[in-house]
């Protein structure tokens, strides 16, 4: 069978022309970018070169807004500890309910050992924000408000530049996990209201292991890491220079291929989610279809187990996803699913299709082709199903 992978939130391939220009700084160029001999200097010239790349992705002011971390994850963490560090007299923080767990864990945290009262702002069920509930979150009491721009499991995208403002309007400081946004939508930073954002280089055809936090030249910023002055002094420890570079280049290819994403792309994922509803009896998507990602589709089916769907996917070469984080292996839908309200029937069977430019057409078609025999398979076997309300779908949740 075919390979197909549609996990692309989950991580992407490492773009080859990315592996080519990281390959010299394995090699000859193995120079500490710090030190100040030739065999450093010119290496830190290519971080630098690399910094304004990242800069022009993001449309920020200035290249030392830049500041590198190992990944995603502890961007976000470096964010919210700053922003308690940073802002004395407040220790609350307004979050929402379908961050990633690397923002949500560190808050529940925070919690439990009494270091910050945290609000988990709710949403609706297509996943949009409750803006009643954020506002009267918003206090002088407030140090951080953190906010993702799309969401990972559904790709519903968070009017971030609006929520950005309001937060300002009670002198907090706002961090956006855009760990799923760069790359797939234009961000401009400069002149806007954001204070800090996290991206991960492995979700935009960069390696592992490397990501960044923007910080807004003048905002308040305190390490997580001390050590040596690496990163103006905001992030400890000997640069990963081949990483670096590696996002620098992904960053430049992002910039060329970002209207292929609105484009080719989001045509490829229309047209998977539109082929699925008219084939497959019981089925909806979850999150906002108009306020959304280019490359995500997450699917609800009724009656039937994610897991099982994926394993048969698998075994006719498809790679997806489900919503539920089942590493613990337990059987719970996903918070996301959960904050959205999505019934029990429905939050067990989604399924997250995600895309990036490296998939074609035949990827779709080898879906379309086998997955709606595999729900009619496993419905056979539901014992819900028989006495199911089967009826024609509609691109709203049936329960809203
Ligand atoms: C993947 C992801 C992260 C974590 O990034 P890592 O580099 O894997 O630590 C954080 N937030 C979101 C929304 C993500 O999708």
């Amino acid at each position: 069978m075919r390979p197909v992978y549609l996990d692309n939130n989950a991580t992407t391939r490492v773009d080859p022309a990315v592996v080519e220009a990281m390959l010299p700084f394995f090699t000859e160029q193995f120079g500490n970018p710090s030190s100040i001999h030739s065999f450093g200097a010119s290496v830190g010239q290519s971080v630098k070169k690399a910094r304004q790349q990242l800069q022009q992705l993001l449309g920020a002011e200035h290249d030392h807004e830049i500041i590198y971390t190992a990944s995603g994850t502890e961007a976000d963490n470096t964010a919210i500890l700053s922003a308690l560090e940073a802002m004395p007299g407040r220790d609350e923080i307004v979050t929402s309910a379908v961050e990633h767990p690397a923002v949500l864990a560190l808050c529940q945290h925070l919690e439990k050992t009494g270091r910050a009262k945290v609000h988990y702002i709710g949403v609706d069920s297509l996943g949009r924000l409750d803006l009643e509930a954020y506002r009267a979150a918003l206090t002088d009491k407030v140090a951080l408000v953190t906010l993702m721009w799309a969401n990972n499991e559904t790709g519903t995208i968070f009017p971030i530049e609006a929520l950005a403002e309001l937060a300002k309007e009670v002198g907090a400081l706002f961090h956006t996990d855009a760990v799923q946004a760069v790359g797939k939508v234009p961000i401009v930073l400069k002149g806007g209201a954001i204070d800090m954002l996290s991206l991960s280089g492995h979700k935009l055809h960069a390696p592992k292991g490397i990501g960044a936090l923007y910080v807004k030249r003048g905002a308040r910023f305190k390490p997580l890491l001390r050590g040596g002055h690496q990163e103006r002094g905001r992030r400890a420890g000997t640069e990963n220079a081949p990483g670096i570079i590696g996002l620098g280049k992904a960053a430049e290819l992002a910039i060329a291929h970002m209207a292929e994403e609105q484009t080719r792309v989001k045509e490829l994922r229309d047209r998977l989610e539109n082929a699925i509803l008219q084939r497959v009896p019981n089925c909806f998507v979850n999150g906002d279809i108009r306020e959304r990602l280019p490359n995500t589709t997450n699917i609800a089916f009724e009656y039937v187990e994610g897991e099982a769907i994926l394993l048969h996917l698998t075994r006719n070469g498809v790679a997806a996803s489900s919503g539920s984080a089942c590493t613990s292996g337990s059987l719970e839908p996903s918070h996301v699913m959960k904050a959205m309200n999505v019934p029990f029937t429905a939050a067990h069977g989604s399924i997250r299709f995600s895309f990036s430019r490296d998939n074609v057409p035949e990827d779709v078609d080898q879906v379309i082709e086998t997955l709606p025999k595999i729900l009619e398979k496993l419905r056979e076997l539901s014992p819900f199903w028989a006495g199911a309300n089967k009826g024609p779908n509609e691109f709203k949740p049936v329960y809203a």
